[in-house]
């Protein structure tokens, strides 16, 4: 019997993305898989069924009861678990630490569930880093939401009614999404600085042709991530940043501490010292954001200052996020089906490393003290 591969519409609210698009639909029939999609399921990201080459379309119930492995692209719910075969394969953003109720519905259904966050951020497993190309996306449309948000041009402009001065953007966090909003600012013409505690970002920053701010605060934490700032080091760096912000048109800000709320980066009275019309886009929203006055999915006015908190940008872009994301889960689970069946290696560090539960046990140690105590 070949293994059969699930695909289901997301149900979260405002989701727009599906987790496999046609291209990678063929990818999976290449490998001797049957692939199941719900009707409709590429709809929102503009891939309608009619797109999508030998495939079988179900609804919702058949799927999950036949399924050998599901992909999704956010967190099942807890009626989803329910419904799936003991022993499925399921792979998806999984946002553990937000949803012990699930890992512990997982654990107890005996699903092997991959969550794409815990991929290893190593060199082999680039082309499956769902982080990555998720927040190339959110970045790039952060910098189009300031753009658009403007009231003024962002290029240097030389016209018969006189010279227009560039826009002067700030971006702090220069991670992946920040590093694309810088580049995609840049291209509009905006005179661009940067700012990451991370040291290794320096040459990132100046490589787009941006300027790097130095606050002498220096904070690389394990992996590659950066690590939360001393009260000292947030001193010193707000000394620096408060003036940068105060000279910027617009501020895109992407912080992010993995495993904590986002660091609080931009003060109320930072936000005072900006000119009227001037724009922050904080795509930290999710996590806290990284401006004290901003509120997750709204956007918020104080003296003139707009400051933007968008959610999950990705959905606003769904076509290409989704592409993307199909691509990156296709490259995860391709050694696993190199033999029309289902075998995992798991010697293999990126299914050990990404693996969440598995045969009745939580397998993600980090998620298993918070979930278990
Ligand atoms: P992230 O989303 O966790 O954080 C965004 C950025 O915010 C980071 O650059 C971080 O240093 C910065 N930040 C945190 N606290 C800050 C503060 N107080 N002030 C200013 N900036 C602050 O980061 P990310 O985009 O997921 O990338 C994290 C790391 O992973 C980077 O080193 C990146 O190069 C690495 N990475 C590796 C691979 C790979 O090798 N496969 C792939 C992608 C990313």
């Amino acid at each position: 019997m070949p293994v059969v591969v699930g695909v289901l519409t997301e149900t979260a609210a405002r989701e727009t993305r599906v987790a496999v698009v046609p291209e990678i639909a063929v990818k999976l029939r290449a490998l001797g898989v049957r692939v199941l999609i719900e009707h409709g399921a590429g709809a929102l990201a503009h891939f309608p069924d009619a797109l999508y080459v030998d495939v079988e379309f179900s609804d919702a119930a058949t799927i999950l009861s036949s399924a050998d492995i599901l992909l999704k692209v956010r967190p099942p719910s807890l009626a989803e678990v329910a419904a799936l075969k003991k022993g499925t394969v399921l792979l998806g953003f999984m946002q553990a630490y937000a949803n012990p109720e699930l890992v512990r519905a997982m654990r107890d259904r005996g699903i092997t569930s991959f969550a794409m966050e815990l991929v290893p951020r190593i060199s082999r497993a680039q082309s499956m880093d769902a982080l990555s190309s998720q927040a190339s996306v959110a970045g790039y449309k952060a910098a189009l939401i300031a753009a658009n948000s403007l009231e003024r041009f962002l290029p240097m402009l030389t016209t018969a009614a006189g010279t227009i001065r560039p826009a002067q953007v700030l971006v702090i966090g220069a991670g992946v999404a920040g590093l694309q909003a810088i580049a995609t600012v840049k291209r509009l013409g905006a005179v661009v600085e940067a700012y990451d505690v991370r040291g290794a970002t320096r040459d990132q920053v100046k490589s787009l042709g941006a300027k790097f701010v130095e606050t002498g605060v220096s904070a690389e934490g394990s992996g590659g991530y950066a690590r939360e700032l001393t009260a000292e080091e947030k001193l010193k760096q707000q000394e620096v940043l408060d003036a940068r912000i105060a000279a910027s048109d617009a501020v895109i800000s992407t912080a992010s501490v993995p495993g904590r709320a986002a660091p609080r980066i931009v003060s109320k009275a930072a936000v005072q010292r900006m000119k009227a019309g001037s724009v922050i886009v904080d795509i930290a929203a999710e996590q806290g954001g990284n401006c004290e006055l901003t509120q997750a999915g709204e956007t918020i006015v104080q003296n003139g200052v707009k400051i933007i908190g968008p959610l999950n940008l990705p959905a606003s872009l769904p076509y290409h996020a989704s592409e993307m994301y199909a691509r990156n889960l296709f490259n995860l689970l391709k050694p696993a089906l190199l033999k029309g069946e289902l075998a995992i290696d798991w010697n293999d560090e990126v299914f050990a490393g990404s693996v969440l539960t598995h045969d009745g046990q939580i397998k993600h140690e980090a998620t298993r003290k918070a979930v278990e105590g």
